[in-house]
């Protein structure tokens, strides 16, 4: 179980009559900033009832639990806006933080839709923005069509290309980060960073201890800055992180679907499409873990099965071909590679009982060589033309002793274990398995 401490402010500021901003801060276990838009009373309402039924819907400590809980606050939202003629276009941006519990141990799961921020300041890091805006001029930015100092003055920065309320789907981006004692987390609406720039948002998280405090001085700086929007701030610390100590190290495989994002950030997973209006992928971080075994387990029994295919062959190579050569005065047929193959040894596999006196004088070189025949049976004919050789080279010896034709053959029953065939019968059956 991750725990946390966390602390908020929020401020109308200086120019709004009424404060469309919600946070909240729900049970040491999920944290969100709500900044709504819209109409009369329309901001605060959506704003409101987003995290209302954010709260209600995120019944289970899953980042695909929050993503969905995301999209039932978009409905809900959008129902509302559809039956009351006085909150009709409401809207709301929505910027998640919860305890979520992974085939991995815990994470931390991020979703976002709209312009609010997400902020994480690491011990030893700069303070960094885990989410992407979903504005106008955050996507001319990423065009390069803006530069970073025209953005912050744009005149339409207020304009969002995603947001609650606004349509029956809903793209939510999501991310899972892993929770490390003393990273300090702010959720802020887009009040706080368009009046407090990102050094004073860091210094001010690094000088207050406790996080109600840094919040207060966050939402007073912006008022100082101007305080023309809503200001909310909600930070939360990680004060220990996981069951199972501190898994701080554990690297996390990213379970995204090949978004070129996955390989961007070492220590998290990230699931959102790059662009804005994209299909809602958020689900898939839920599947990080299975996914991740499931394809170690692939690779595994892939990899077993190439082993064991090169196994087979080498034993096939080593062990299942013969050869003839001369031993012991006598030619003599042998099973395996002259000389031996890796740890494998020839064995006798048949003596011809043909001196080696008898052979005729241009093939000795060759057999004490060996002479390589890809079966016994080759090997037994190899051995019937070498005797008719010699029948026919020598026909006088031949009656002289009798002995040399009388072709007594023995065979040797090798008691090696069969190896070959069981090699060969294993690869084929794991890489069956791996290709299927
Ligand atoms: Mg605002």
């Amino acid at each position: 179980m991750t725990v946390f401490r966390a602390g908020a402010a929020t401020d109308v500021g200086r120019v709004r009559s009424n404060n469309q901003d919600s946070h909240l801060v729900h049970e040491g276990e999920l944290f969100a900033v709500a900044d709504g838009m819209g109409g009369h009373q329309g901001g605060e309402v959506a704003s409101s009832l987003a995290l209302t039924v954010l709260t209600e819907a995120h019944d289970e400590p899953s980042t695909a639990t929050l993503v969905r809980a995301v999209r039932t606050a978009n409905q809900a939202v959008f129902d509302r806006a559809g039956a009351d003629p006085e909150l009709r276009g409401m809207g709301t941006t929505l910027t998640a933080l919860a305890d979520v519990d992974t085939r991995d141990g815990r994470r931390l799961g991020i979703v976002n839709v709209g312009d609010s921020r997400l902020y994480r300041l690491r011990e030893g890091r700069d303070l960094e923005q885990l989410t992407e805006d979903h504005s106008l001029v955050a996507s001319l930015l990423r065009q390069g069509r803006i530069t970073p100092e025209e953005a912050e003055t744009h005149p339409q920065r207020n304009i969002l290309t995603r947001a609650l309320g606004i349509d029956e789907a809903v793209a939510v981006d999501s991310w899972e980060v892993e929770p490390v004692v003393g990273d300090r987390f702010l959720i802020c609406s887009d009040g706080l960073f368009n009046e407090v720039d990102e050094a004073r948002l860091t210094a001010t998280l690094r000088r207050f201890d406790d996080p109600a405090d840094a919040a207060g001085e966050l939402v007073r700086l912006a008022n100082e800055g101007g305080g023309r929007d809503n200001i909310t701030a909600v930070v939360v610390d990680v004060l220990a992180a996981g069951s199972e100590g501190d898994t701080a190290q554990v690297p996390v495989v990213a379970a995204s679907d090949g978004d070129g994002d996955a390989g961007e950030s070492a220590d998290e997973g990230r699931s959102n499409p790059a662009g804005d209006g994209g299909p809602a992928e958020g689900p898939t971080s839920g599947g990080a873990g299975p996914r991740f075994t499931w394809r170690v387990a692939l690779f595994v029994l892939a990899l077993l099965g190439l082993v064991a295919v090169v196994v087979g062959a080498l034993t096939w190579y080593g062990r299942n071909t013969y050869f003839v050569t001369i031993d012991d005065d006598e030619v003599v047929i042998f099973k395996g590679r002259p000389g031996g193959f890796l740890v494998f040894d020839p064995t006798e596999e048949e003596r011809t009982g043909i001196a080696a006196d008898d052979v005729p004088a241009d093939q000795v070189a060759r057999l004490e060589d060996g002479v390589d025949q890809p079966t016994l049976a080759a090997a037994e004919d190899y051995v019937d033309n070498l005797r008719e050789d010699i029948e026919d080279e020598e026909p006088a010896t031949a009656e002289q002793d009798g002995g040399p034709s009388s072709s007594t053959t023995t065979t040797t029953t090798t008691s090696a274990p069969d190896r070959d065939g069981t090699g060969g019968g294993t690869a084929g059956d794991v890489v069956g398995d791996a290709g299927g």
